[in-house]
């Protein structure tokens, strides 16, 4: 595996962060993922010796101490418990700071140990393909190992640990209507209280049973694999038009991140430490930069894209119209930019100041959070709304 270099690294906003995969593949068999044709069903290890060389190593040269272990599936490496085990002892020894995120299946949080020893090891945040709140959508989509009964339990096992819980949540499945995923999202972010998710519409990606099916009934309507992006909706859905999916797809990135829900979440997270809380302030912000500035999904969005009238297709000719056109439009993308910037950083600024009074108060918000909680909905009432 390739070191990582010195000055490579220099040109991240964070450079004291990297990925490793500590393996790939999954067991499991879900519709719409890619994942079992890319890494396999059957899953590999790397060995456990030379993971903790290679985070030695990076941190000695590199100062390297914030990971995301991209395995697919981290619960269902057979090696965890001496990873994690690995990572404990290397925090000791070598007095770092270790964090790290993971991907991990949402049964993980039965296995014995498994919250506890990543906790202890370093982990802030875990990735779960929650996909739906909707039985029937995840039944059609192969992906029975996801009990909705349970969802409500798997977060607060995950959160009483101190570990976020970044889901991802796909639109346009089967059985989902506009009407059914505002109240999804509504409970998404309410009800079981998800401090971060993604928001993916479903794709027929090739290499994926949903691509494969879908080609085999002609429901595919869109060849263009530009559009291909989770952005776009391009297979004949029952209930759906591509602006309406569109604007719904919208309209959950902006319920799950506005401002009153943003406040809620950080009224939840007043438990977890100013460095943990910074981290999940920055997603919102990086989140909500991506989808009301940049219009593009977060995962392929930065928060400003250097463009050069120089750097289009060598098949347009260049012109001093061309020129001038490229850059009276490109002030405006600016301009609209900066307007868009200022709106979000003053948000994030009485967001912040919201976490300090909610830090300092936090003794009062438990005693009012333990009052709430005996009025709360029960698992089964979430669980029965289908
Ligand atoms: S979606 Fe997740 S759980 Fe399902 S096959 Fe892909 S990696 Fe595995």
């Amino acid at each position: 595996m390739p070191k990582v270099p010195k000055n490579y690294l220099k040109k991240f906003a964070v450079p004291n962060f990297t990925t490793l995969d500590c393996g790939r593949g999954c067991p499991y068999r879900c519709s719409f993922c890619t994942i079992i044709n890319v890494h396999g069903n059957q899953m590999r290890y790397r060995n456990v010796e030379y993971i903790k060389n290679y985070i030695i190593d990076n941190y000695k040269k590199n100062k390297i101490d914030y990971y995301f272990f991209t395995d697919d599936n981290f619960a269902r490496n057979k090696n965890w418990k001496e990873i994690l085990l690995a990572l404990i002892q290397i925090k000791k020894e070598y007095n770092i700071n270790l964090r790290f995120m993971i991907q991990a299946d949402t049964l993980a949080y039965k296995i014995p140990d498994f919250i506890s020893l990543l906790k202890e090891a370093g982990c802030t945040q875990v990735f779960v393909g929650m996909e739906s709140l909707n039985p029937e959508n995840l039944k059609s989509a192969g992906k029975r190992q996801n009990k909705v009964e349970d969802f409500q339990q798997m977060v607060k096992t995950w959160n009483k640990a101190g570990i976020v819980v970044h889901t991802g949540y796909i639109l346009g499945f089967p059985y989902d209507t506009p009407e059914s995923i505002k109240k999804d999202i509504k409970m998404l972010s309410n009800e079981l209280k998800i401090q971060q998710a993604s928001f993916f519409i479903l794709t027929p990606l090739p290499g994926s049973m949903d691509h494969k099916i879908m080609l085999e009934k002609n429901m595919i309507l869109d060849f263009d694999y530009n559009h291909y992006d989770s952005f776009h909706l391009v297979w004949n859905h029952p209930n759906f038009d591509f602006k309406t999916m569109k604007k719904i797809y919208l309209y959950a990135w902006k319920y799950f991140y506005s401002f009153p829900n943003l406040v809620r979440k950080l009224y939840n997270s007043s438990k977890y430490s100013i460095r943990i809380t910074s981290n999940i302030l920055g997603t919102y912000l990086w989140y909500k930069y991506s989808i009301q500035v940049n219009k593009h999904h977060p995962m392929i969005s930065g928060f400003h894209r250097k463009k050069s009238y120089f750097e289009k297709r060598s098949s347009i000719p260049t012109t001093i119209r061309g020129f001038l056109r490229f850059y009276i439009k490109r002030m405006i993308e600016i301009l609209f930019e900066i307007i868009g910037t200022t709106k979000i950083v003053l948000e994030f600024f009485i967001l912040w100041i919201i976490y300090l009074f909610l830090k300092t108060t936090s003794k009062l918000n438990k005693k009012k959070l333990f009052i709430k909680s005996k009025k709360k909905k029960t698992i089964p009432e979430f669980a029965i709304e289908y």
